[in-house]
């Protein structure tokens, strides 16, 4: 079974993306090259930082940057099953089985 996530399929889920977990796998006006968004979130010490991200051909993601003389860097990344902002199911990413 191939399941395809489309604005409409979650819609009928009642789990529409918020602000912080749209991506272009449901929102068909978006492409994997313009749908990145990423907002600091939390509070960190200085000089580190916690950023929400979706897009880019990725789950939407907890990623912990640090900064040094080259700018800012990833340093860890955590993958939710829910978004931390909606609680919708991040159902988009998930492997596709084939039969
Ligand atoms: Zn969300």
């Amino acid at each position: 079974m191939i399941v395809i996530f489309t604005s409409r399929t979650l819609l009928t889920l009642n789990q529409q993306p918020c602000g912080m977990c749209l991506n272009a796998r449901v929102d068909e006006e978006l492409t994997e090259d313009n749908d990145y968004s990423a907002y600091s979130v939390g509070e960190s010490q200085s000089g580190f930082r916690l950023m929400l991200c979706s897009g880019a051909g990725k789950p939407t993601r907890i990623e912990a940057e640090m900064h040094t003389e080259h700018g800012w860097g990833t340093v860890a990344v955590y993958e939710p099953k829910y978004c931390p902002n909606c609680g919708r199911s991040i159902m988009e990413y998930a492997k596709k089985e084939k039969y």
